[in-house]
């Protein structure tokens, strides 16, 4: 599947969005704002139902397993998405952040938090530092999203926040290449295509 090219007759609004998730944005914040695809053109929503948000939090690697979400839980999700990518825009066009989406991402940071608990030894020995089950792991999963938001744009990290430089892809990443010139959202499809349109110019110089 490419990266990035959805079909021209694609039936909106999806039944599910799974077939359309990709993984190029280099990190949890910037994946999640990628579910919300073709942000150029139709804006076409990939995260659908409940289960499509469980089944995204689990292959993020930001929930351990599918878990129950309701209607409430995924519609806020869609707006942490949409309060990052608001936030995202604004530090790569050097604007003054959206008070409201600093506001929304920070309420979601207190479900990031670890939580720590000492558990006597079973054998009666030495007590044991662990972690807390989740009471909520869909809303700990998004907490561990807007963490990881916050720690790209409330930090130095905000330098390294793209968007592809191809006119028909919106797609976001975080560029950790080296020198930090990345352009494409993904060699294999976007910076391919505009190597070969740099070839077709060259052959033209060339032979008119
Ligand atoms: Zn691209």
């Amino acid at each position: 599947m490419p990266d990035r090219d959805l079909p021209e007759d694609l039936v909106l609004p999806l039944a599910t969005g799974e077939p359309w998730w990709y993984w190029s944005g280099g990190r949890p914040a910037v994946d999640f704002v990628n579910t919300q695809r073709e942000r150029w053109r139709r804006g076409v929503e990939t995260l659908i139902t409940p289960a499509d948000l469980s089944a995204w939090l689990v292959q993020a690697h930001v929930m351990d397993e599918p878990a129950a979400v309701s209607q409430a839980v995924l519609a806020q999700a869609r707006d942490l998405r949409e309060a990052i990518d608001a936030l995202l825009v604004a530090t790569i066009e050097d604007r003054a952040a959206p008070v409201a989406a600093v506001t929304l991402v920070d309420d979601w940071l207190v479900f990031a938090g670890v939580r720590p608990q000492l558990v006597p030894d079973a054998a009666g020995g030495v007590p044991r530092l662990t972690e807390r089950a989740a009471a909520d792991s869909p809303r700990r999963a998004l907490g561990m999203i807007a963490l990881d938001a916050a720690t790209m744009l409330g930090t130095e990290q905000r330098s390294r926040v793209r968007i592809c430089a191809s006119e028909t892809c919106s797609g976001r990443f975080f560029d950790r290449s080296p020198a930090g010139r990345r352009r494409w959202c993904s060699m294999r499809t976007c910076g391919n295509e505009a190597k070969a349109r740099r070839h077709r110019q060259r052959l033209r110089k060339t032979f008119h």
